[in-house]
């Protein structure tokens, strides 16, 4: 057996709260001191998402394991899995999130800076999905 350290040790995992509802952990993964780009490895416990935000330059999400959703203002978006790759437009209002009975681990390039809106209420995060 090898093991390819892609690690550091002075990494940790860092609990998210402040603008997520239920368990969420984020890894950075390069967070550039300009702000201009900032690539995090998220991970979401059932049911768990973001509150409502935008990215003033947008926002790639690349699903590597489970299952979740994501929703913009305007009612787009629907169910998200591994492998699927979602592309948010500057300044577009969405959450992102996990089922209800599965995570979900993402990651998440985000351009620009983040504005945290407000918390995705029990409805909206069932709307349209259930
Ligand atoms: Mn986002």
């Amino acid at each position: 057996m090898k093991i390819n350290r892609g690690r550091e040790k002075s990494l940790h995992s860092e609990r998210r709260s402040e603008t997520f509802t239920g368990t969420v952990w984020a890894d950075r993964v390069l967070s550039d001191p300009k702000g201009a780009v900032g690539i995090g490895s998220v991970f979401f416990e059932p049911k768990a998402r973001t509150y409502w935000h935008r990215h003033s330059g947008g926002q790639v999400l690349v699903v590597t394991h489970g299952q979740g959703r994501v929703r913009s203002g305007d009612g787009n978006g629907g169910v998200i899995a591994a492998g699927d790759v979602v592309h948010i437009a500057p300044g577009e209002e969405h959450w992102h999130g996990a089922e209800p009975d599965n995570y979900l681990l993402h990651l998440a390039i985000s351009l620009g800076q983040t504005e945290w809106l407000r918390a995705v209420t029990d409805e909206e995060y069932r709307q349209g999905f259930e």
